[in-house]
């Protein structure tokens, strides 16, 4: 990732106000839910925008002053728990082994974060990102399809329908999965925040985790999006219904797959894909 080609004109200190491990004590994936709020003035921004991190250095390997990340936000536009000029990220403590030592070295922004502590200020630039947004129309469809810490943008869209803007005639979906059921972020014994919406008639949240998480197998999001293709199908058809894909790029092949399935062929899913892409009702957030 260059930083030079972000715009750091707004770049800024933040405050820690709470971080908290959203994974439980004895799970080997440690993701953070941080609540940060700008030191100077209020920061503008919609459900779906990420912010950058610069990790002061100088980093050898990266060659510059600053390591930058980029995390989606997870609060709603009117900040953490109604807090105006707070918002929140959840972050994973990340690791990679090393090609040539096979040593194992901590990521750097994602374990700067992780370690900060309250009171801490972090420099944070931002933000960016307009594609990834709420349709401001309430009597649309919704579908949201992620993994792991993808789920970050999905929690800021289900809060700002629900209780920002007061609720949502159009149907919502939330097609998500993580290796283990306590990985399953603000879904787990941790963290509630999702599971307050299932009453709402308007909203369904399906999970994956992998059938077998200590192999590192990945969540069955094949299958849960395969169980729920027509539906998903029936859905992706109706003029007003917009899709997002968030988090790793798994779950968008796996979608594709889901969709070819159930339309008969290829060329059948790709006529109503394009369709969503050109009036701007397709959207993925990889990483
Ligand atoms: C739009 C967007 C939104 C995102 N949102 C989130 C989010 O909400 N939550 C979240 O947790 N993450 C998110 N990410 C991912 C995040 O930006 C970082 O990529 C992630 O946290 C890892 O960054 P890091 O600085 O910890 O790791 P880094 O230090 O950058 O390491 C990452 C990779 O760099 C390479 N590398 C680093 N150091 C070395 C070395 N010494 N030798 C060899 N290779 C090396 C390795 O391949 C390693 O896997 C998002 C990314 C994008 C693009």
């Amino acid at each position: 990732m260059n930083l030079y080609e972000y715009d750091l004109s707004s770049l800024r200190a933040a405050r820690v106000l709470t971080t908290e491990r959203i994974t439980p004590g004895d799970d080997p994936v440690e993701v953070r839910h941080l609540v940060l709020e700008p030191e100077d003035d209020h920061m503008n921004y919609v459900e779906g925008q990420s912010i950058g991190v610069l990790v002061p250095g100088p980093h050898d390997l990266f060659g510059d002053a600053y390591h930058f990340r980029l995390y989606s936000i997870a609060s709603p536009r009117r900040g953490e728990n109604g807090f105006p000029d707070s918002f929140s990220i959840c972050v994973r403590r990340c690791y990679y082994i090393d090609d040539v030592s096979g040593e194992r070295y901590p990521g750097l922004a994602s374990n700067y974060l992780c370690n900060a502590e309250p009171g801490e200020t972090i420099q944070i630039a931002g933000p960016y990102g307009s594609r990834f947004s709420v349709p401001d129309d309430s009597t649309a469809n919704i579908v949201m399809i992620g993994v792991g810490t993808g789920i970050a943008p999905f929690r800021a869209f289900v809060k700002h329908i629900y209780e920002e803007r007061g609720g949502w005639k159009g149907q919502v979906r939330l097609f998500y999965g993580a290796k283990t059921g306590m990985e399953l972020l603000y879904m787990n014994d941790v963290r509630r925040d999702l599971s307050l919406y299932y009453d709402t008639t308007s909203f369904k949240a399906f999970e994956a985790v992998s059938p077998r998480p200590h192999f590192d197998v990945p969540p069955d999001m094949e299958r849960l999006l395969m169980e729920n293709a027509k539906e998903t199908w029936d859905l992706v058809q109706q003029p007003n219904t917009y899709v997002y894909i968030a988090g790793l790029s798994d779950p968008a092949r796996n979608f594709r797959k889901a969709m070819i399935s159930v339309a008969g062929s290829e060329p059948a899913w790709q006529a109503v894909y394009q369709k969503l892409v050109e009036q701007g009702r397709y959207a993925e957030l990889l990483y």
